[in-house]
């Protein structure tokens, strides 16, 4: 049993009013809040040892370069990757999704299939157009079905040898599905295809195990779990990153360079060009281990109780409509009520002190499936309580009476 209010008091954030009422934040799945810990940690790393790392002899640029790698370390263990070299830092799950795309322009050749979801952010979608723009590969799209599930008979159709990369959210942002990220990772690699999974919206929830998913690749961004914006990890292996080229050049991606000939550093910095968010990568470390404390399977079972809360809840109004009514899903709730724009709902409900995310949640192609603009999604974390959904209820029906 989780403390609520105990680890409430770690997130300075939530007790403080907006447009004269308590917070009540549902727009976790944008980005979560920081608890006090990552906070002073940020704080600690620029007051005492903020200092370049990989370059200097000096103090500072040893303690820093160090508790950089300790935060890799950190992440190695989270996601029991096998090797520390395969845990990139990067700035976001974009630029982790966009490094792999990029690299893949130089294995793909025109015909080569590229098979993404319906369900995918506008981050895992565009990378992959644009890489068939560029090498003549073709593009293809697993359905999904009115409770907003992919379609696995139509997955499986798709594959073939012409398969060379198969991508797809762990959970979708826009409706909370779950997708069965194992057998879409097993039958693609029965015909040879590379797997990369976008788990920005998967860490804030549960702990992922690479290698036992066998993923090629393993996305995610630092901010929706308790951590600094700007940060995130690219996970990939081994030998697939060996294979790729880097994805920028600069400082820290080379072992040597001459105006004949340059060469690359080994991993993982070969995808580590420039200066990092060095204070984002430590304090990413910070926020891994908070979340630890509190344990995954507390966080799973709290959130499933506010998702079930939630939706027993906003199922009382009449007009609702729930997207993503699959059964194995993340705490988030994606709805509309008849005949009113979610835009409206998402404006009344702030002026009473409530966030949620209004809009079509980067994932058009699942707006264009419903042929609706966009929805209201409120998305929960473990310091969310029940009474915060009440309050988003109750605000929801007075939105409703002043609209209809
Ligand atoms: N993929 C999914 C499923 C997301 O929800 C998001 C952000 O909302 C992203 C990718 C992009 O993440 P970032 O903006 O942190 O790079």
């Amino acid at each position: 049993m989780l403390d609520i209010q105990k680890i409430r008091a770690d997130f300075p954030i939530l007790s403080q009013t907006v447009n004269g009422k308590p917070l009540v934040y549902f727009d976790n799945g944008a980005t979560s809040q920081k608890p006090q810990v990552v906070i002073d940690a940020e704080v600690k790393y620029y007051q005492e040892i903020n200092a370049n790392i990989h370059r200097g002899v000096h103090t500072l640029s040893q303690l820093a370069t160090d508790a950089y790698e300790v935060a890799r370390g950190k992440v190695k263990e989270h996601i029991n990757a096998k090797h520390t070299h395969e845990v990139l830092f990067t700035s976001g799950t974009t630029h982790g999704i966009n490094l792999v795309a990029n690299g893949f322009a130089s294995i793909l050749k025109p015909g080569d299939e590229v098979v993404v979801s319906s369900l995918e952010h506008h981050s895992n979608i565009v990378p992959w157009q644009m890489l068939c723009e560029k090498t003549g590969a073709i593009l293809k799209v697993i359905p999904i079905n009115d409770n907003g599930e992919l379609i696995m008979e139509e997955f499986d159709k798709l594959l073939s040898d012409k398969t060379k990369i198969v991508t797809v959210n762990h959970i979708s942002n826009a409706l909370g599905i779950i997708n069965p990220i194992k057998y879409i990772i097993d039958k693609a690699h029965a015909v040879g295809s590379a797997v990369l999974i976008d788990g920005a919206q998967a860490v804030p929830h549960l702990k992922p195990d690479v290698q036992e998913l066998d993923c090629d690749f393993y996305a995610f961004s630092g901010h929706k779990m308790c951590g600094p914006t700007g940060t995130g990890i690219l996970y990939g292996k081994e030998d697939w990153l060996n294979k790729l080229p880097p994805y920028q050049g600069g400082g820290e991606m080379i072992k040597e360079v001459t105006f004949e000939k340059t060469t690359y550093a080994d991993l993982p910095h070969k995808f580590e060009a420039g200066t990092p968010n060095i204070a984002g990568g430590i304090v990413l470390g910070t926020a891994i281990d908070y979340l630890n404390e509190i344990g995954f399977d507390n966080i799973q079972s709290y959130e499933h109780e506010l998702l079930e809360h939630a939706t027993k809840r906003l199922s009382e109004i009449e007009g609702i409509r729930i997207y993503g009514t699959g059964k194995n899903k993340a705490s988030v709730v994606s709805f509309n009520i008849d005949g009113i724009h979610p835009y409206d709902v998402g404006s009344i409900i702030d002026k009473l002190g409530i966030a949620v995310r209004t809009g079509h949640h980067c994932a058009q192609p699942i707006m264009n499936f419903f042929c609706i603009p966009g929805t209201i999604r409120a998305s929960f974390s473990f310091y969310n309580t029940k009474e915060e959904i009440d309050a988003m209820v109750d605000a929801v029906k007075k939105a409703q009476t002043m609209l209809s």
